[in-house]
């Protein structure tokens, strides 16, 4: 998964050009930069790495999500559906723009569940938030079909799956929009910071404007000072430093996603000798980043029994039904309603009325299929060495 693991005189070189204008912030500066703008070209890249027309960079994943569904207008009374197995930030940005997530099964792709999406859908749902997460893709196809059924925008969790497509079309550009992350564990990695695609430019303006504080952009005798704005806005701004690790991750993405992917091939064939075990249902193996290796197994017991050898040997795998950040029935904190904020927003309306109560076994799809489900984090670089050792280990837990 991760692009920490291949730094080098790329990202150097980058950040250096940078250091020797001195100038870190993306706008403004226009002598000293010397017509460098590091940020404003990684927009670029990514946008025509993914295949569509325009490129927003953010301070992260999590802000990626906010600031999309702030241009796209959601806010306090809309509902937006999103999967109860995701990285908890896509429930996050949801609350934070005042809206109140919805939850969805996933399917065998470990993504939204359209059909379960179907019952979900009604008079207030404002966005349906589908997550290609573990680095592949949800069947958003038929989600975009379902959304468009109902006149209601698709924004794509793209944090997991960046480089990811269907027949060679990119994720992220299925729906209005998709959103990514470069946060220190992602596929590639700026540290922290994100980005929204989308080929609306409108859409795209206002999510330009908004990041920062509605500053319209447009060049005017006041230079930023002067500019105008039509809305309020907030600061959501890359940095350029940010921008120039980007260019040279980015650059290196269809490297990592090949190095990924053959050894996420030797993995597959060695967990295919387990009796009973079962491969993640991919809408296209080619466009699997292969940042995760997923196999199921026939039930929750068996599960347990394999990971408890492969942990035995070094090597366990995760469990996403042990995990605390993933799947919303451990979410303790969002199932309580707990908030710093005095009058209990966004569980509870000022007033102190609950505006959003949980039940944890409100998903038993998910809970069955992720509960005999085991991940690898599929590394960039893998010694050859330590991959038989692991293959051994899966051996070994054949007839646990
Ligand atoms: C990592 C992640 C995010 C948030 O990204 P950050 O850059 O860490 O804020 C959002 N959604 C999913 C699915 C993620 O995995």
């Amino acid at each position: 998964m991760p692009g920490f693991e291949i730094f080098g005189e790329e990202e150097k070189k980058e950040i250096l050009e940078v250091l020797d204008t001195g100038v870190l912030f993306r706008y403004e500066f226009p002598e000293q930069r010397k017509g460098i703008y590091k940020v404003k070209q990684f927009e670029e890249n990514f946008a025509s790495y993914c295949g569509t027309s325009h490129a927003q960079a953010v301070t992260s994943g999590s802000t990626a999500l906010k600031v999309a569904l702030t241009a796209l207008g959601v806010g306090p009374g809309d509902e937006v559906i999103t999967q109860g197995f995701t990285f908890v930030a896509t429930w996050e940005a949801i609350f934070e723009v005042g809206a109140v997530p919805v939850f969805t099964e996933v399917d065998e792709t470990m993504n939204m569940d359209p059909e379960d999406l179907k019952n979900k859908i009604t008079d207030k749902t404002a966005c349906i938030i589908p997550v290609h997460m573990l680095g592949a893709q949800a069947n958003v196809e038929e989600i975009v079909k379902i959304a468009a059924e109902h006149n209601i925008p698709v924004l794509e969790d793209t944090a997991q799956a960046t480089g990811g497509h269907i027949g060679g079309k990119y994720l992220g550009t299925f729906g209005s929009c998709g959103t990514f992350s470069f946060d220190s564990v992602k596929t590639m990695t700026t540290g922290e910071g994100g980005m929204i695609i989308t080929g609306d430019e409108e859409l795209w303006r206002t999510m330009s404007e908004y990041h920062d504080h509605g500053h319209d952009h447009i060049p005017n005798p006041g230079a930023r000072g002067g500019e105008g704005r039509r809305f309020i806005g907030f600061n959501y701004r890359m940095m350029e430093i940010q921008g120039a690790i980007g260019i040279a991750q980015l650059a290196k993405l269809p490297y990592m996603i090949e190095a990924q992917k053959k050894t996420k091939s030797r993995l597959l064939e060695t967990i295919a000798e387990i009796p009973g075990s079962g491969v993640r249902k991919l809408m296209d193996p080619e466009g699997d980043t292969a940042t995760f290796c997923c196999f199921t197994l026939q039930d929750r017991e068996q599960c347990s029994r394999v990971n408890e050898v492969l942990r035995a040997e070094g090597f366990g795998a995760i469990n996403f039904a042990e995990n605390t950040w993933h799947f919303y029935p451990a979410w303790e904190h969002i199932l309580a309603g707990s908030t710093p904020i005095k009058s209990g927003w966004p569980f509870a309306e000022p007033g102190g009325k609950r505006r959003v109560v949980y039940d944890p076994t409100a998903l038993p799809k998910s809970a069955e299929l992720i509960g005999r489900t085991l991940v690898y984090p599929v590394p960039v670089k893998m010694p050859e060495d330590r991959l038989d050792a692991m293959c051994n280990a899966l051996r070994k837990a054949k007839n646990a």
